[in-house]
This record gives structure tokens, sequence and C-alpha cells, in this order.
């Protein structure tokens, strides 16, 4: 036998009681960025980006994001077809980041770590949840801000320079290229992260639409092993609600802070 989830607004629920002991996996995905203005691929027709991307139904050509096609600005493939493009595209996201700001759902993701044992992965590339006060984030999708060689072992480093002209490059001579994970690219952090899913007693999933593997497929993973309370949270009912033990609907930045209650 499923139970059957609880959908609802969230405002209907009761505050989430969360015992001293308990650990909490919290994976947070493309909705809790758009509350703070971050523009995703999915604003512009289904297919979405900030680290939460849906594939585009039927091809990879309705995703326009910018202009951008999602197979010409995150793929490796279009990278190496035009890294130039690709690099005015990330230098152009890297310049609009300080303009935008944590929102309350950060802020009260922050609170939680500071009162109860918290793994905070992320889909979203920004860097809001560090600015929020956050003092650990896994970017399962890579982050904004750092970049990588596309050619060479090099590990990836701190980066928030904007490339407009020429496509920077590394000592090694080849091509630099931002630290994010692109469509057909394997996502960071797996190992860890799978290790506390594996530890965690509740696991809260904010704002990620449910559609984009392997993060979708995380509450799946938790209903085998049966022992954590699943909750999401988020504007809209996520593909994968059936997996979960309740859905609270609404703007994460409105839910959130009242959510927890930490007696
Ligand atoms: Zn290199």
């Amino acid at each position: 036998m499923v139970p059957i989830p609880r959908v609802g607004p969230g405002a209907e629920f009761e505050p989430l009681r969360i015992g001293r002991t308990e650990r909490v996996f919290v994976l947070t995905g493309a909705g809790v960025s758009a509350e703070s203005g971050v523009r995703t691929f999915r604003d512009a027709g289904g297919a979405g980006f900030a680290g939460d991307g849906r594939r585009p139904q039927g091809g990879a050509s309705i995703g326009l994001w910018y202009e951008h096609r999602i197979e010409d600005v995150a793929t490796a493939k279009g990278f190496e077809r035009d890294p130039r493009m690709v690099w005015r595209f990330y230098s152009e996201r890297r310049r609009q980041l300080p303009s935008v700001k944590p929102n309350p759902a950060h802020q009260a993701l922050a609170r939680l770590a500071q009162e109860r044992e918290v793994f905070l992965c992320t889909q979203n590339v920004d860097d809001l949840h560090e600015r929020a006060g956050s003092p650990e984030v896994v970017h399962m999708h890579g982050e904004l801000l750092r970049s990588r060689c596309h050619s060479c072992e090099r590990p990836s480093f701190v980066d928030a320079a904007g490339y407009f002209e020429e496509p920077p490059r590394c000592r090694c001579g080849g091509l630099l290229r931002p630290h994010v994970v692109w469509f057909g690219e394997i996502p960071f952090h797996l190992e860890r992260i799978f290790a506390a899913l594996d530890k965690c007693d509740l696991f809260l999933c904010v704002g990620s639409s449910g559609a984009v593997h392997p993060a979708a497929g995380f509450v799946s993973h938790l209903r085998h092993t049966g022992r954590a309370r699943c909750i999401y949270l988020g504007l809209e009912r996520p593909d994968n609600a059936y997996a979960f033990d309740e859905c609270r609907l609404g703007k994460a930045g409105e839910l959130l802070p009242g959510l927890v209650d930490l007696r």
C-alpha cells in the first residue's frame, strides 16, 4: 500500500515539528531562486535552468531564455561550438547576480541550520544561500561564480569575472568554462548527497519541480528506506507529488519562515 500524500495550500498545515536530534536534508530548486527574481529557462516556455531545468519536450529547441536555446548555452557541445557566446551568456548572469537578493526562504533555511543538523543541497547555481548565511551549501549543479578548465584536471576556482570578448584560457592552453553542470553531464557531490539522504529523518524539498533527475529521484530513494518524513514546499504541485507525505503549496518565502516549530 502506498500512502496518499496530503496536498494543499501551505497555510492549512500545522507547523512542522522537528526534534532536536532529527537530521534534516533540504533540497532547494529553481522556485527558491525565482522568488528572488532570478530568471530561469522555465519562465520562457517550460524549460528550466537555474539548476532545476526541465528538459524541453520534443527536442531541445523550445527552451528559449534571453533569446538563447538550451542546447547552445547549457551543453558541452554548444560551448565547444561557440565558447565566446556561451561566456557572454554566463558573464551577463554573473554581472546581474549582485543585484539579486536572498529572500525569506533563504533566510529561514540559514536560521534552521543554526538550530538543527541540516544538509543543504541546492540545484541552484547562484550564491543566495551563502549570502543568507547558510554555513555549508552543496551545489549539485555547480556554481555560477566558479570556473574550471574544459581540458585539464585543474580544480575549479572562484571567478566572478565577466568575459565578453575573448573566452578565458587555462594555463594549460585549454579553454576555461563556467563551473556549472550542463545537460548531459553528471551532477557533483552525488556520493555525499546519497550518504546524507540515507542518514536523514526529514527530507524537505523546496521549490524543485521534481522533473530533473537525479534530484527528482531523491524522494523515491527515501521511500524505499521508509524512514524519513518527506515534505514538499513550493508554488506548484511537483511532478513527483505522489512520493511525498505532504505537499504544502505556496511561496517558499511565505511558508518557510513559519513552517518549522523548533520547540
Ligand atoms: Zn587546463
